[in-house]
């Protein structure tokens, strides 16, 4: 843990785009393998693995074995409740509904002290948001029933605190500092509560393999994370982690962030809002009508393509499709933007009614009702 991993823009709490360049170093560094046939073949039903958002992991195998054997295992994240629920939190989201689907335990954390450590936001104003950001899980389909899914608030949950506590004796400023560069010591905190919000499914229901699925940002978390289990918890599974690509503001700019509401939308603005930034994204179309037609676009540059792989566009058959008529000069972006717009906003208005049946229940499992 000597390297200083800051010194090429990896920032789990910040900004920075990263090249091409980053990852392949990044994959290398933190020793992230890339996704096998095998593995292909086994989650074919996940969508990220099949479309290759998900790039890479470390000890999925374990996953996968535990499936095989039908034997438990975890899938844990979480959501910080800064703000409202957008799209730049959809992917980590519809990750751990699907590993849900295929067989894991779902464990699902709140993560108020990060967002008062990150954000300076308390736990009573916290408290409202994180009402609102379960209830869009809950409506993208995660399964609260207590088989299958464990849903806590970092404040009120003790086991992670104890963690925090047990693992922190192995920790000096220097580690932290090599791993995070010099940050408040409430974010170094966090960290090292995250540390429990991850080990929190062993502890609760007996050891087992937990996979992480994550954002590469997140991937200083899961080192530190599989460094202090195997010192402090030495019978315990090492966390497996997946390894999204992240995606850039759909208006071109590197980072999807809050200083530029162009670069992402929230589910709770306006459908009218949502439609002009759907129709005001960057796109990887040519100068005018006839180059189109000439050269073709290029779609792995556009976030119109990319938002439908991502999220917006089920049918593997039609994204094929969009790919070949954009690369031949037969899909103009005009239409192509339109068709996505449409679909993404026939995407929130269901989410939206399925959303308000579930707010109560929201606040049930949170116990703030
Ligand atoms: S045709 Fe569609 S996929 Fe191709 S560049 Fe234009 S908007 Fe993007």
């Amino acid at each position: 843990m000597s390297k200083n991993y800051n010194g090429f823009k990896i920032d789990p709490w910040g900004s920075g785009k990263l090249e091409d360049e980053d990852y392949t170093r990044l994959i290398k560094d933190f020793g992230i393998e890339e996704i096998s046939d095998n593995v292909k073949l086994k989650l074919f039903q996940h969508k990220f693995i099949r479309r290759k958002i998900i790039f890479g992991h470390i000890d999925l195998d374990l996953i996968l074995k535990a499936i095989e054997n039908n034997q438990n295992w975890a899938v844990m994240s979480g959501i910080k409740p800064s703000g409202p629920f957008h799209l730049g939190t959809l992917t980590t989201a519809m990750e751990i509904v699907d590993f849900q689907k295929l067989g894991g335990k779902a464990y699902y954390c709140i993560a108020d002290i990060e967002s008062w450590e990150d954000n300076g936001i308390t736990f009573e104003e916290a408290e409202t948001t994180a009402i609102d950001n379960l209830a869009d899980i809950l409506a993208l389909g995660l399964d609260p029933s207590p088989k299958k899914a464990y849903i806590w608030r970092q404040s009120k949950e003790p086991i992670v605190k104890d963690i925090c506590f047990r693992v922190s004796r192995l920790v000096t400023q220097n580690m932290l500092n090599a791993i995070y560069g010099e940050r408040t010591f409430g974010l170094y905190i966090a960290s090292l509560i995250q540390v429990g919000d991850i080990l929190l499914p062993q502890i609760l229901d007996g050891e087992q393999p937990t996979v992480v699925p994550v954002g590469i940002d997140q991937a200083p978390h899961l080192r530190l994370t599989r460094d202090l289990t195997q010192r402090s918890y030495k019978t315990f599974f090492r966390p497996a982690s997946t390894y999204h690509f992240l995606l850039a503001g759909i208006d071109g700019a590197d980072k999807m962030s809050k200083r530029n509401p162009n670069s992402y939308f929230t589910f709770n603005e306006s459908l009218e809002s949502i439609r002009k930034k759907v129709m005001g994204s960057l796109t990887g179309g040519r100068r005018n009508k006839a180059e189109q037609k000439e050269l073709g676009g290029e779609p792995q540059k556009c976030m119109i393509y990319k938002m439908l792989i991502y999220f917006f566009e089920d049918d593997d058959k039609q994204i094929s499709e969009d790919f070949q008529g954009c690369v031949k000069g037969e899909l103009m972006c005009g239409d192509h933007k339109k068709q996505c717009a449409d679909k993404v906003l026939s995407f929130i208005k269901k989410h939206r009614e399925r959303k308000e049946k579930l707010i109560d229940k929201s606040k049930k499992l949170l116990h703030l009702d």
